[in-house]
C-alpha cells in the first residue's frame, strides 16, 4: 500500500502552481493528470508539453470515451424517437468523433450551460476518477487528490477545508486554499516556469475555449484573437443539431426565446452581440461584472 498524490493539471495558473508546490515538497508517488476535453486552445496542449519538458516529468493524459453511451443512445433512439427524426438521430450518433466535449454534447443533444453544468463532471472529474484514482484504490493504495482551488475565487470555495475525506475514500487536499493570485504567479517565477501564454493574450482564465461560463468580453476577445475557435464551435453546433431531438442546439442557450435557431442564436450571433457595448442578456453568458470562474468546485477546469 502506498499513498499516491494525484494532481490535476489543467494548464491554468493555479493547477500549475499546485504542481510546482508538490514538486518543491518532494512528494512521493506524484501523479500529475491532464483531463483533455478536446475543447482547449492548442496553446494549452503545447503548455502541458512544455511543463513536462521543463520539469522533467510526465503528465498522464486522460480522455472521456463515449463509445458505449453512443451505442445505448442509438438503441434508445431506434425505439423511442418518432419516424421522421429517427434516421437523423441514428445517423448523427453512428460513431463518436473522439472529441470528448463534442461527443458529450451530441450524446446529450445539447451543449452544457450555466444551468446544466454537466461538462466538468463528465469530461474531467469522471475520467480522472475512473482511469486514475479507482485503479489505484482497487490495487489497495490510498489516493490524495490535490485540488487547486483558492478561497478568494468564490464564496463556495471560501467554505472549503484544506483537507477532506471524499467518496470512494479519496482524500482531498487543497494546499492553495489561502493563496492569492500573486502567490500563484510567484510560484511560477520561483521555479522559472512561464505561465500559460494565453494569460498574456487577453484571457483571464484557461480551460475550454470558449468555456460555457465565459463573459461577454471574453467572447469578444476570443473571437478577435482566435477566430478559428469560433469557427470550430460553429461547426460543432451544426453537428450537435443533428443529434438533438428538437433539431437545434446552440453553444449558449438563448434566454427566454421560443423560436431558437442557429441562424439567430448560434455562436456567430453571440460573437456579433459580444461586440456591442449595450444590450440585453439574451444569451446565457455570465454578466461582465461577475467573476469568471470554472463551475468545478474541484478546480479541475482552471
Ligand atoms: S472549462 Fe468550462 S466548458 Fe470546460 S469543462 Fe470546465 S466549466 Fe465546462
Amino acid at each position: 500500500m502506498a499513498f499516491w498524490n494525484v494532481t490535476s493539471v489543467s494548464g491554468g495558473k493555479d493547477s500549475t502552481a499546485m504542481l510546482l508546490l508538490a514538486i518543491e515538497r518532494g512528494m512521493p508517488n506524484l501523479l500529475p493528470v491532464f483531463a483533455d476535453t478536446g475543447h482547449e486552445n492548442p496553446q494549452t496542449y503545447e503548455y502541458i508539453a512544455y511543463l513536462e519538458k521543463a520539469l522533467g516529468i510526465s503528465i498522464r493524459w486522460v480522455k472521456a470515451d463515449f463509445t458505449a453511451d453512443f451505442k445505448r443512445k442509438r438503441a434508445f433512439i431506434a425505439e423511442k424517437w418518432p419516424e421522421g427524426i429517427r434516421e437523423r438521430g441514428m445517423k448523427a450518433l453512428e460513431k463518436t468523433t473522439g472529441i470528448p466535449f463534442l461527443d458529450l454534447a451530441m450524446l446529450k443533444g445539447r451543449f452544457p450551460s450555466t444551468k446544466a453544468k454537466f461538462c466538468t463532471g463528465h469530461l474531467k472529474l469522471l475520467p480522472i476518477q475512473q482511469q486514475v484514482e479507482m485503479p489505484l484504490l482497487k490495487a489497495g493504495h490510498k489516493v490524495i487528490s490535490w485540488q487547486g482551488v483558492r478561497a478568494e475565487e468564490s464564496p463556495d470555495r471560501a467554505e472549503m477545508p484544506m483537507t477532506e475525506m471524499l467518496d470512494m475514500g479519496v482524500i482531498a487536499y487543497r494546499p492553495l486554499i489561502d493563496w492569492k493570485v500573486a502567490d500563484v504567479f510567484e510560484m511560477h517565477e520561483r521555479h522559472g516556469i512561464e505561465p500559460n501564454p494565453l494569460y498574456k493574450q487577453g484571457m483571464s482564465r484557461v480551460g475550454c475555449m470558449p468555456c460555457i461560463n465565459a463573459r461577454k468580453g471574453e467572447v469578444r476577445e476570443i473571437a478577435l484573437r482566435f477566430p478559428e475557435e469560433i469557427e470550430r464551435v460553429a461547426e460543432w453546433e451544426a453537428l450537435v443539431r443533428e443529434a438533438a431531438k428538437r433539431g437545434c442546439a446552440t453553444f449558449w442557450a438563448a434566454r427566454g426565446e421560443t423560436d431558437v435557431s442557429l441562424e439567430k442564436h448560434g455562436i456567430d450571433q453571440v460573437v456579433s452581440w459580444s461586440r456591442t457595448t449595450r444590450g440585453g442578456r439574451q444569451f446565457d453568458l455570465i454578466a461582465s461584472t461577475e467573476p469568471s470562474q470554472c463551475s468545478s468546485v474541484y478546480g479541475l477546469c482552471e
